[in-house]
C-alpha cells in the first residue's frame, strides 16, 4: 500500500485588523497631527518611495500623523507620500464588501499576484485624496492579498475584499509612483484631471510650485 499522501495545506495567516478598529484608529489619530495632502502634479506621488529600514519612534509618529492627516481629509487609505514623506508605508481606515471595518497599516507593501482565473473585475467609482474632487470607474480585482511588515517590522499579510481590495491595491500604487489616474484611458484621465482643476479640496493641500 503506497503511502499516505499528505496534503500541504497553506495556511495562511492574515493579520486581525478588525478587532477594535475604532479604538486603534482613535488613539492613533489622537498622537498624530495632521498634515496637508500633496496633490498630482508633486514629484513626490510619482516616483517610487524608499523602502522603510528603521522600525522606530519616527516611523511611528509618521503612522499616527497618516492617521490624523486621513480623518483630517476623510480618507479611506493613506500612503506616506501623500503627506510629503518618501517611505513605503500606507494607513487604512476601509469598510470590506460585507460592511466590516478595517483599520492597520503596512510598510513595504508588495502585492500578490492573483491567478487569471481567479479574478473578478469589479468597475466601481475611486476616487483619491491627491487628486481632490475627481472621481473616474476603474475595474480592479474585487479581492487582494498584500505582504509586508508592521511599524516594528514584524512581518505581516492583509487580505481585503470589495471596496477594501481595492484600497489595498490603491495604497499599495501610490508608494510606487502610481495614481488611479494612470491606469485609466487617456480620455478618462483627462476627464479626472478637468474634474480636479474645476473644483476645491475640503481639506489642507500643500501647494504646487
Ligand atoms: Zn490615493
Amino acid at each position: 500500500m503506497a503511502q499516505q499522501e499528505t496534503e500541504q495545506s497553506v495556511n495562511e495567516e492574515f493579520i486581525d485588523d478588525v478587532t477594535d478598529a475604532e479604538e486603534r484608529e482613535r488613539a492613533h489619530r489622537e498622537r498624530g497631527t495632521s498634515r496637508p495632502i500633496t496633490v498630482y502634479g508633486n514629484p513626490v506621488l510619482h516616483r517610487e518611495c524608499q523602502d522603510v529600514t528603521a522600525f522606530d519612534d519616527e516611523l511611528a509618529r509618521l503612522i499616527d500623523d497618516m492617521f490624523a492627516s486621513q480623518r483630517t481629509a476623510e480618507g479611506v487609505g493613506l500612503a506616506a507620500n501623500q503627506i510629503g514623506v518618501d517611505l513605503k508605508v500606507f494607513v487604512y481606515d476601509c469598510q470590506d464588501d460585507e460592511g466590516v471595518r478595517h483599520v492597520g497599516h503596512v510598510c513595504n507593501p508588495v502585492l500578490d499576484d492573483l491567478p487569471a482565473d481567479q479574478r473578478v473585475l469589479d468597475d466601481s467609482n475611486e476616487g483619491c485624496l491627491s487628486v481632490p474632487t475627481a472621481y473616474a470607474e476603474l475595474a480592479r480585482p474585487d479581492y487582494a492579498v498584500v505582504r509586508g511588515q508592521d511599524m516594528h517590522g514584524k512581518p505581516i499579510v492583509v487580505r481585503g475584499t470589495g471596496y477594501f481590495a481595492r484600497c489595498l491595491q490603491h495604497e499599495t500604487d501610490h508608494l510606487y509612483g502610481r495614481l488611479y489616474i494612470d491606469r485609466l484611458s487617456k480620455r478618462d484621465r483627462k476627464d479626472a484631471l478637468r474634474q480636479m482643476a474645476e473644483g476645491t479640496p475640503r481639506y489642507p493641500v500643500v501647494p504646487n510650485d
